[in-house]
């Protein structure tokens, strides 16, 4: 098959057409240099270009200061629920965690192997259907740090801005949301994503990390787990995801060309608005999971009348070239993932497709 379908996956998610046919074209022999970028050394002059790329467009385009240190790290967002709370809860060993979702769970459970967790607030007796609001945080003010998750790719919910911690440095999983919008960078003392739903493939997280944190990762941690060591050797420690890190450059290029995360951010509301108007006007036919004032503009979770009618639909869906809807099984139902690279084109089908599916199904 060389026609490409519409991919809602959660992640790994779809990457823009460019990247993928500009990695396809010179995934034989870089230009000018006679070898594949899966074949470089990690200390190549090659690889360090492209590294230093990838620095200065992320920085260019999440206004990252001079304050900040960036790495590009193994093991994934799950494994920074054990960084975290390894390199700077000491020395008060105690933290706040606000608890949104299942990944939020998950950084919980690790934070509670170093120290005592303080949850700030929780919203899982409704299904995590929202986020919290301001007035039911229980913050402690001498807390090492807060950590959110500021959009939860499971249930389809997102923060429409930071929560206020006052002093306590702000600590943010934004696996799922990152680059989608403009953050005020400042506001966060670190925040680290997997790559793979809205930067580029799997294998490589990013992290953004302010360089007064560094003070805290003591040199009793074990070397791959320490922060200051991977500052230390610009991510280089051991061998990077060189192939990883190669497709977030290409990716942040083209967010550059396409006019950066302010323009990402008006065509995200477009995309996520269509489905969810779509959802809205069915008189109740899909109804969405997540309250209207926390709807993430990433992963849009619904229902439908019937299980069977939601499997009809994801059946049907699939073999019109739909893929990729079933909603993760906590929530049931369906999930449109609709990242940066998702197309409108893509959004505008799906919701002719809906309306189409209830006229016959209602
Ligand atoms: C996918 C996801 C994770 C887990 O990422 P891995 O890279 O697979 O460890 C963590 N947090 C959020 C919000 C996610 O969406």
């Amino acid at each position: 098959m060389k026609e490409r379908i519409y991919n809602f996956s959660a992640g790994p998610a779809i990457l823009p057409e460019d990247v993928l046919k500009e990695a396809q074209e010179n995934l034989f022999s870089l230009p000018g240099v006679g070898m594949s970028i899966l074949e470089i050394s990690h200390r190549s002059k090659t690889f360090d270009k492209i590294h230093a790329e990838a620095n200065q467009d992320l920085r260019t385009l999440l206004g990252i200061s001079a304050d900040y240190e960036i790495l590009y790290l193994g093991g994934g967002a799950s494994l920074q629920f054990s960084m975290v709370p390894l390199n700077i809860m000491p020395p008060k060993n105690k933290a706040d965690y606000i608890v949104t979702g299942v990944w939020s769970k998950k950084a919980v459970k690790e934070a509670k192997r170093v120290g005592t967790v303080n949850i700030v607030a929780s919203t899982e007796s409704e299904n995590f259907k929202r986020i919290p609001k301001q007035s039911e945080f229980k913050l402690d003010p001498d807390a090492s740090y807060v950590h959110f998750t500021s959009n939860n790719t499971i249930y389809g919910t997102e923060w429409q801005s930071e929560p206020e911690v006052g002093k306590v440095p702000l600590v943010c999983d934004a696996s799922s949301d990152i680059l989608s919008r403009k953050i005020d960078v400042n506001k966060y003392a670190l925040i680290y994503a997997g790559a793979q739903k809205n930067m580029g493939p799997s294998g490589v997280t990013f992290i953004v990390i302010r360089k007064d944190l560094l003070e805290r990762s003591a040199d009793s941690l074990h070397t791959m787990l320490n922060y200051k060591i991977h500052v230390e050797n610009n991510s280089l420690y051991n061998t990077p995801s060189v192939f990883g890190i190669y497709i977030l450059n290409l990716v942040a290029k083209w967010l550059l060309k396409n006019g950066g995360l302010d323009a990402m951010y008006k065509t995200n509301k477009e995309k996520g608005g269509m489905i969810y108007n779509c959802i809205d006007n069915s008189g109740g036919y899909y109804k969405g999971h997540a309250d209207k004032d926390s709807r993430s503009l990433m992963n849009i979770t619904f229902r439908m009348p019937s299980e069977e009618l939601e499997k009809k639909f994801i059946a049907e869906a699939t073999a019109a070239g739909f893929d990729g809807l079933k909603g993760h099984r906590s929530v049931g139902g369906l999930r449109a993932s609709v990242y940066n690279a998702f197309p409108k084109k893509g959004c505008e089908d799906l919701v002719a497709f809906m309306k189409t599916f209830q006229a016959k199904n209602g």
